[in-house]
């Protein structure tokens, strides 16, 4: 007999005696107990639901202003403008923060293990792989600028054409995708706080364009027990249209989740998302805001 005959019932045979049952969960040597299968059934399955051609979710919490599920396809699209023309390649201010002139990511690191980016840079242009990027340096209350630009010809449909993401103290995501002729639910559209608020109307520009983000940024307050005493607010410009105007976040943004706030420091890093599309970047630079109390 050939030996492959003889070995495979061996590890199944070995492999049966280092699992066994207690009190209905299973267990299986080094490792945790798994939940018995009557409790796996009970979790619930995603389900997406595609409503006039657009692809979300319905089995999602309500957005606590009760009329929209998280990612719902069914709340309103955005209304498109077409841009002017609009702090392209804007010089940056003398007391700003050069995160990437074109020359290097030597300002960013990998957000997972903190090992220098693998993001690509040629001809002055970042292109997003591999995993989400960081900056070295961490902020508070910011106007950033950035430019972008989606892949073309553009692949993927709905959330997976041109995924990528400007995430304020790491955790805030404005959404960076190609909308220009993508539909997608409305709270995932581009400039969309991710999860939670629209942007104002869509103001994408065709994929293989330049596009920029000017964001003003503030940042959460919590008090002593870790409770949020004024959220974070966001203005983001796109291509000269104002798509979030002094927008409060709900909390840091996730899938399928409504926001949720943790306290966290004062100054963070920046990060950029890798979300399997390769999206390229351009003149990044950070102005600290200095907090005026003054009325
Ligand atoms: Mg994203």
């Amino acid at each position: 007999m050939n030996k492959k005959y003889l070995v495979l019932p061996l590890l199944i045979a070995i492999a049966a005696g280092c699992t066994q049952k207690k009190n209905g969960a299973t267990t299986t040597a080094n490792s945790q107990p798994t939940p018995p299968k009557a409790a796996l059934a009970q979790k619930p399955k995603i389900q997406g639901i595609t409503i006039n051609g657009v692809e979300g979710f319905q089995d999602t919490p309500m957005q606590p202003d009760g009329l929209w599920h998280v990612h719902d396809p069914a709340r309103p699209q955005p209304s498109s403008v077409t841009p002017g023309n609009f702090s392209q390649s804007a010089q940056p201010p003398s007391d700003a923060i050069v995160l990437f002139d074109g020359t290097d990511l030597s300002q960013w690191r990998d957000k997972k293990d903190g090992a220098p980016c693998s993001w690509t840079v040629h001809d002055g242009v970042a292109v997003s792989a591999k995993g989400d990027i960081q900056t070295t340096n961490v902020f508070g209350d910011i106007q950033l600028h950035l430019e972008f630009r989606e892949p073309t010809p553009p692949t993927g449909e709905g959330q997976g054409r041109g995924n990528s993401g400007v995430f304020l103290m790491s955790q805030y995501e404005v959404q960076i995708l190609d909308c220009y002729s993508n539909m997608t639910y409305a709270d995932g559209a581009t400039a969309g706080l991710y999860g939670q608020h629209p942007p104002l109307v869509n103001a994408c520009t065709p994929p293989g364009t330049w596009e920029t983000y000017d964001i003003i940024f503030t940042t959460p307050h919590f008090d002593d027990k870790g409770n949020v005493t004024r959220p974070a607010y966001v203005t983001v410009i796109q291509n000269g249209v104002v798509v979030q105007n002094h927008q409060a976040f709900r909390g840091a943004t996730n899938w399928r989740v409504p926001g949720k706030y943790t306290a966290h420091a004062d100054q963070m890093p920046l990060a950029l998302q890798f979300h399997n599309n390769p999206v390229s970047f351009r003149n990044i630079w950070v102005r600290p805001i200095v907090e005026d109390n003054e009325p």
